[in-house]
């Protein structure tokens, strides 16, 4: 049996163990895809931001163009009929454009047709402005994109801002990459434009995130030195009326030999990215842990029935021996006597046929009281004891009990009862009470070496009345104390004191203090003595 419950305790470690294995390992599998699908996550949360970041961007170079070209200074004339036009398409004819700014003329006029003009103007929700038409054009032909910008960025080039000017003057040799940046006019940078890039790249790149229901803190780095656009090739830029002229023409500048000063990468930073993973994993984290802990409990209470299984099915072989010996020693006794009256014509003997018949009772009664006893925990087994409660006379009962006790016990006793508080009586179910008091006072005797010394004191505590019989005996070790209790538990006591017994009478108690609305608990020191407390209700 040891060796079966060993094997079955090794398969269920080692099965517990490979589900414990197989769940990090799935857990740790998960935490890389989910770590995957979130770096993934970012960098489309970072293209969204950029891609909002350039639309706005887009916007202000329109407003850019449109108010330039809607300025009272700047006059654009749309040709049809012009000369060199070879064109003689009636259906779709010939556009030449031509812009003035401040007085100065584009040399080449700008070539298109009426289709794709008013293609483009159909573009535009509203009744379209020249400007409007041709700004809109403009992001889809990037000739005429060139051809504004040229256009208007004459006003700053033929003027370039003075302290530029003086900065040319005195530093002939610096290339113009190395110019310092205008503070002023169309290609000036606002003061703040990294800051304020950055706050609304900022703001998109987390909104981004939380409607992919990311939750981590990050930083964002902008920078236009030292890093290569392969790595971050994100060209974005802030939109806000008092800036737009700087986004406009960077984006328009591309061609520029500084275009490096104007071009921002940016660069997102997540802190402790594996506590956002987790936290996105923790529904799946906290239900396969439970599922862990859950099995584990289920080995646990597993192992602890089979070993309960085990201590019982010992106890119960205990208590066949142990019945054996107690139903074989009268019956053998009163075999003897019986003999012993035929054999040795005992009959004609009145005095040894009494003699004989005395010691046939003397064993019967132990037997009927062996037969009651387990009859008794069969019926409180099936909860059959029905207590028939009455007024009993506690002083009474006590000294027919002691008695009882005295007579069958076989050992010289003394038993001094004291009832120190003068209950008068108690009402209880005088046949079950009795044979309570009876089965403690039995294991007093049956546990104590000779001469026996109990002592028996009934008193009031509260609204109890308590009998504690205390006796001097072999005592019960502290880890048995709580368990005598149990139907058919014997503290094993080797070979040393062979007492008989059942296993049965101190749960007979307890049932019947219970079923009296009471308790009884033990102290006991070993080989000092015990002392059992029944409290019962008054
Ligand atoms: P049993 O028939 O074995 O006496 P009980 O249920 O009456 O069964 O008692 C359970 C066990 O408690 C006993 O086997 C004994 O080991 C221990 N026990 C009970 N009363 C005493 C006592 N007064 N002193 C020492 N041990 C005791």
């Amino acid at each position: 049996m040891k060796r079966k419950l060993k094997i079955v305790f090794i398969l269920i470690t080692l099965s517990l163990a490979g589900i414990i294995v197989f769940q990090l390992y799935w857990t740790s599998n998960a935490y890389s895809v989910n770590k995957k699908i979130f770096d993934g996550k970012v960098i489309v949360a970072m293209q969204l931001a950029m891609d909002r970041c350039k639309k706005d961007y887009f916007d202000s170079i329109r407003t850019v163009l449109v108010k330039r070209l809607s300025d009272p200074s700047s006059v654009i004339t749309i040709d049809t009929a012009s000369k060199g036009n070879t064109s003689n398409n009636k259906i779709n004819p010939a556009l030449n454009i031509n812009f003035s700014f401040h007085g100065s003329i584009n040399s080449n006029p700008f070539q298109t047709d009426a289709h794709t003009y008013n293609y483009y103007r159909a573009n535009i929700n509203h009744k379209a402005t020249v400007p409007e038409v041709l700004t809109e054009m403009s992001f889809y032909v990037p000739t005429l994109m060139m051809e504004l910008t040229t256009f208007l960025g004459v006003d700053d080039a033929m003027h370039p801002p003075p302290e530029l000017s003086a900065f040319i003057k005195t530093h002939p040799g610096v290339p113009s990459n190395k110019w310092p940046l205008p503070k002023e006019g169309i290609y000036a940078l606002p003061p703040n434009y990294k800051q304020a890039d950055s706050l609304k790249l900022s703001r998109y790149f987390a909104l981004e995130l939380q409607k992919m229901n990311i939750d981590a803190p990050f930083i964002l780095s902008l920078s236009n030195k030292g890093q290569t656009p392969q790595d971050f090739n994100f060209h974005y830029s802030e939109t806000n009326e008092n800036v737009y002229q700087y986004h406009g023409f960077i984006f328009l500048l591309t061609h520029y030999t500084r275009q490096d000063e104007f071009t921002l990468f940016a660069k997102a930073t997540i802190h402790n990215p594996q506590y956002a993973v987790i936290k996105g994993m923790m529904i799946t984290l906290v239900l396969s842990a439970l599922l862990v802990l859950f099995t584990i409990y289920c080995f646990y209470y597993i192992i602890r029935t089979i070993n309960q299984q085990k201590a019982l099915g010992e106890l119960k072989d205990d208590f066949i021996n142990n019945m054996t010996h107690e139903l074989k020693t009268p019956i053998a006794t009163i075999t003897v006597a019986i003999e012993g009256m035929q054999k040795f014509n005992a009959l004609n003997d009145p005095e040894k046929t009494q003699r004989y018949l005395q010691t046939s009772r003397n064993e019967l009664a132990k037997l009927n009281e062996l037969v009651s006893k387990v009859l008794d925990v069969a019926a409180f087994e099936c909860d059959k004891i029905t207590l028939l409660k009455e007024k009993i006379q506690v002083d009474a009962l006590m000294n027919e009990l002691i008695t009882d006790e005295k007579a069958k016990a076989g050992k010289t006793i003394s038993i001094a009862y004291n009832n120190r508080d003068r209950v008068d009586d108690i009402v209880a179910d005088k046949l079950h009470f009795g044979n309570a008091i009876l089965n403690v006072l039995d294991n007093a005797v049956k546990y104590s070496n000779e001469p026996v010394d109990i002592k028996i004191d009934v008193y009031r505590d509260g609204h109890m009345i308590v009998f504690s019989i205390s006796d001097k005996g072999i005592g019960i070790p502290a880890t048995h104390q709580g368990r005598i209790f149990e139907k058919f538990h014997r503290v094993p006591t080797g070979n040393v004191h062979n007492v008989k017994g059942t296993g049965l009478g101190l749960s007979y108690v307890k049932y019947i203090a219970e079923a009296h609305g009471g308790h009884v608990t033990v102290k006991s020191e070993v080989n000092a003595g015990s002392q059992f407390i029944i409290s019962i209700p008054m």
